[in-house]
């Protein structure tokens, strides 16, 4: 997705980002995150991106192929650049309209990390003066992937299968109230 950044993974960071990811982003993603797999990441791919008036500028709405994605902001001096979260959503839902509640934007800070699902909805703005420069670090759950292939029902996380429940819910309750109702008047 980007033209200037390099794959740590590809320099001999490998070893230390795996380490980085089982002993601090899968302690705190095993409370955070437990419904996609944040207990059991166990595979990363690690990259630096670049952004700027001759890198990259921005990055579109999208998601990652990852479980748990940590963005850390490795400076330099820049402004711009935030970052806009729209939402989680399955694969299934992953176009639909955003509530507005879901609307949170985030500027980066030099030092600061983020710490969100994959499949949370985002970009990035564009960077309008300086250089701003971002570590990635996409973690992935094996075991999530697979139960995800066979549990049809296995989307508690995404809001719209959520706000689907709930309208699910509400229509058989109206419909059981019509049916008492009903039962009532041939009653009488
Ligand atoms: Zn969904």
């Amino acid at each position: 997705m980007n033209t200037y950044g390099a794959v740590l993974d590809d320099f001999g960071m490998e070893t230390m980002l795996d380490k980085v990811m089982e002993e601090y982003i899968r302690t705190i993603s095993k409370v955070l995150f437990p419904e996609v797999g944040g207990s059991t990441l166990d595979a990363h791919h690690g990259f630096v991106v670049e952004y700027g008036m001759d890198r990259d500028l921005d990055l579109g709405f999208h998601v990652d192929d990852s479980e748990v994605t940590l963005n850390v902001c490795l400076g330099k001096q820049f402004s711009g650049g935030e970052l806009f979260f729209r939402g989680v959503r399955c694969e299934k839902h992953v176009n639909t309209e955003t509530q507005s509640e879901e609307i949170f934007d985030f500027s980066h800070v030099p030092g600061r990390a983020v710490l969100h699902r994959g499949r949370h909805r985002h970009g990035a703005r564009a960077t309008t003066s300086g250089n701003r420069i971002n570590l990635l670090l996409w973690c992935r759950s094996s075991v999530f992937r697979e139960l995800r292939k066979y549990q049809k029902d296995f989307s508690s996380w995404c809001a719209e299968c959520q706000r689907e429940k709930k309208e699910r819910q509400h229509q058989s309750v109206s419909a059981a109230k019509l049916e008492l109702l009903r039962g009532g008047e041939t009653a009488t």
